[in-house]
């Protein structure tokens, strides 16, 4: 128990200190202040005989299901079961009443242990039902889950075992449902801060993927992509067509109506451009208001096709937002990467491309000169 408590409050401090200089999930500090109530409980829970005690166990009992329901809580915030956090804090209320009831009316110091540890087992185990509830939980949740459904069964055989004669099946009973204890820390102490971890890295790789207005790739995504699909292309000896997409008169939307109103076209424009596309075709945005697509397996007729259903749909936009005059068009230049063309100079073909249609009046679709064979 003291291994147990100390154990709990090591992690409690840990996550304190690494909570300090670090922008984190509030299900962090759920799950921080969570840990330090178990360890604490389990000291005083420890130290009260030697002192004899009795209303340090039960006021222990009672922080140690706090902490327990405060761990829960953390798991159920960080999955966003918000409404499900608030019931099982009402929940937490007739274990205490238990507790002190129990304390009451003399319980002894094994019965309220056996009291705690199926609460608590109860508890455990709705955190797995959480954990493991999803289809597609990651491994890492998985583990965490299953380690949950160990413990809780772990406490419940004990517990089915506490009523028989003493004898080496009970004090194997009560070796198991110290180590299940142990293992439930330990696992769900890393296993916490790595699902925390994964979540933020996650974002991070969002953030820096990811075009927040448009919810599109970036540009340095789109050029990681789109190589990667230019190197697939090649290897497959299959055709993979390039685009260069320009909103015309941009710059009179937002001069006229303002630049909220242009974001909101750029969101729009998203909308329509992943209507008409394919699931493995790649767009990005470059930077303002131009974008680049690679369109694997497509050649320069259905690229030509693709291009100009796009822009036919961009056309056939309602009146946009806050902007009564303005119809969104599109100019775009097409090419087809040729073999062993650089995806760099597929992409300055593909802007030749879009400035044609830009001189030729905008609202069109242009197909870039061929590739230059090289001497
Ligand atoms: P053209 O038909 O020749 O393409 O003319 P244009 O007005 O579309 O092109 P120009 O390059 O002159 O203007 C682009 C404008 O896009 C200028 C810039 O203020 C605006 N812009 C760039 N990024 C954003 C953005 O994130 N939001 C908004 N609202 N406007 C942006
Ligand atoms: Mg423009
Ligand atoms: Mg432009």
């Amino acid at each position: 128990m003291l291994a147990l408590g100390v154990g709990n409050i090591a992690f409690a401090l840990l996550m304190a200190g690494y909570m300090r200089g670090a922008e984190n999930s509030p299900a962090l500090g759920y799950w921080m202040w969570g840990r330090l109530a178990i360890g604490l409980a389990q000291l005083c829970w420890w130290i009260a005989p030697q002192f004899e005690m009795r209303l340090v166990e039960g006021l222990s009992a009672c922080v140690w299901l706090g902490g327990v329901a405060l761990e829960v809580g953390a798991n159920c915030l960080f999955f966003g079961f918000t409404r499900w956090r608030r019931s099982l804090y009402l929940l937490t209320l007739p274990g205490w009443v238990t507790v002190g009831y129990a304390v009451a009316t003399g319980a002894s110091r094994l019965q309220l242990t056996e009291l705690i540890s199926f609460i608590i087992a109860l508890s455990v185990f709705g955190a797995a039902v959480v954990l493991l509830r999803p289809r597609e939980a990651p491994l890492l949740q998985r583990i965490i889950g299953v380690n949950n459904i160990l413990f809780a069964l772990a406490i419940w055989a004990w517990l089915g075992f506490e009523g028989g004669s003493p004898g080496p099946g009970l004090t194997s009973m009560i070796a198991l449902a110290y180590l299940a204890s142990y293992l439930l820390m330990i696992v769900n102490g890393f296993g916490f801060l790595l699902l925390c971890k994964q979540k933020d890295d996650e974002l991070m790789r969002r953030l820096a993927t990811i075009d927040g207005l448009t919810g599109m790739l970036n540009r340095r995504a789109f050029f990681e992509r789109a190589e990667g699909a230019r190197m697939l292309a090649l290897r497959l000896r299959k055709p993979i067509a390039l685009l260069m997409l320009d909103i015309d008169h941009f710059k009179q939307l937002n001069d006229s109506f303002g630049h909220a109103c242009g974001d909101e076209a750029l969101r729009v424009f998203a909308g329509v451009a992943r209507g008409v596309l394919r699931e493995h075709d790649v767009i990005g945005r470059l930077g303002g208001e131009e974008f680049a697509l690679a369109l694997p397996g497509t050649t320069l007729d259905g690229a030509l096709d693709a291009a100009e259903r796009l822009r036919l749909a961009v056309t056939a936009l309602p009146v946009i937002g806050d902007a009564p005059g303005y119809r969104m068009t599109v100019s775009i230049g097409v090419v087809v990467i040729g073999g062993g063309e650089e995806l760099t100079a597929a992409l300055a073909r593909a802007d030749h491309a879009l400035y044609a249609a830009k001189t030729s009046g905008r609202n069109r679709v242009e197909a870039g000169a061929p590739m230059l064979k090289r001497a």
